[in-house]
């Protein structure tokens, strides 16, 4: 088996969420001390609806980010060499189960809710691809955070989306028509109006029962079965954060022709099984071997703490901590 030294990735990447006001001196000592330290060069920040959007301040959320914070985080990352790519939730992940949970964009517009009849749902709301005014609100919404960011990517989420096909709009629709539609749609504003790179999770394009893996990783909802339309320009986050020993959806992404980036979690063993798997991968003959960028860390913890972490306060414990021990050896991949 080839070993990590045998390929030299691009992307060296973390995933993290918006930090709490009293982090952000913390946050931003991360971008400018630590991630330069490790040699991570891609920022992927998760903003959801914490920014406080001009155009739409309806939708923006508690804890957001103001435009001069948008500015400075955009201009420590340039001067560090970082490229920061804000993420947003464009399809999934638009509340929690329950009914008042809502995030920004369905709390200010209920009427793109795909589940309107549902009190609660099983794991989280999405917003309703076919209703004929979500893009209005949703490329401005893009519109104003690539400008604010001053960033020429996106990630735009799409990942763990189960409610979909729902409304009386959708469900003579097939999911996977639904999906490749809105994926496209998102991409023809991004990429093709703004010349922006799009990134998405790879978890709705990958089939369950071939892949081999749960239905949260992959998808058992037929998202996936259009994969033909979906933009080969598009990165690919392809995540998987349990034990394994093969991967398959890394060769079958880049032999799809998309680029991809394999996305680790928090177990350190996890981590490094993944990562054997995937640079074995891309340092072998296989002709789409190249379509493999790199690692993108995730975190799924409280921001600060995790900055705290790497920067060496020791009394970090929980997820944050464990996160921090995977980035650090997620980041030797591919060197
Ligand atoms: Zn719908």
């Amino acid at each position: 088996m080839k070993n990590r030294s045998d390929v030299n990735w691009d992307v060296h990447g973390l995933c993290i969420g918006v930090p709490k006001r009293a982090d952000y001196g913390a946050f931003k000592q991360l971008i400018s001390d630590v991630l330069p330290y490790y040699g991570c060069n891609t920022l992927v920040l998760l903003i959801r609806y914490r920014y406080a959007f001009q155009r739409h301040p309806e939708v923006t959320d508690p804890g957001a980010l103001t435009p001069r914070q948008a500015a400075e985080i955009a201009e420590l990352c340039r001067a560090n060499d970082i490229r920061l790519i804000p993420k947003m939730n464009l399809l999934g992940h638009q509340s929690g189960t329950d009914r008042g949970s809502e995030l920004g964009l369905l709390r200010a517009y209920p009427e793109f809710d795909e589940t309107p009849d549902l009190e609660t749902v099983r794991y989280c709301r999405s917003l309703c691809p076919s209703h004929p005014a979500v893009t209005d609100v949703v490329f401005d919404l893009m519109d104003e955070i690539l400008m604010a960011f001053d960033a020429d990517a996106l990630h735009v989420g799409l990942d763990e989306v189960f409610e979909i096909g729902h409304c009386p709009r959708c469900k003579d629709t097939p999911n996977a028509v639904l999906f490749a539609d809105w994926v496209r749609a998102l991409h023809r504003h991004l990429a093709v109006d703004r010349n922006a790179e799009m990134w998405m999770w790879g978890d709705r394009l990958l089939d369950a029962e071939t892949m081999g893996y749960g239905e949260w990783e992959s998808s058992a909802n037929h998202t996936w079965e259009r994969i033909d339309e979906i933009p080969r320009d598009i990165v690919m986050c392809d995540w998987h954060y349990e034990e394994g020993e093969t991967f398959p959806s890394v060769p079958y992404f880049a032999e799809q022709g998309f680029p991809v980036v394999a996305c680790p979690w928090r177990y350190v063993a996890h981590t490094q099984q993944f990562l054997d798997d995937a640079a074995s991968y891309a340092a072998g003959k296989d002709s789409a071997s190249n379509k493999v960028l790199g690692v993108l860390q995730t975190s799924w913890c409280d921001a600060g703490a995790l900055a705290r972490y790497l920067l060496g306060d020791d009394s970090i414990e929980g997820v944050a901590r464990l996160v921090g021990e995977s980035f650090r050896v997620a980041m030797e991949y591919g060197r």
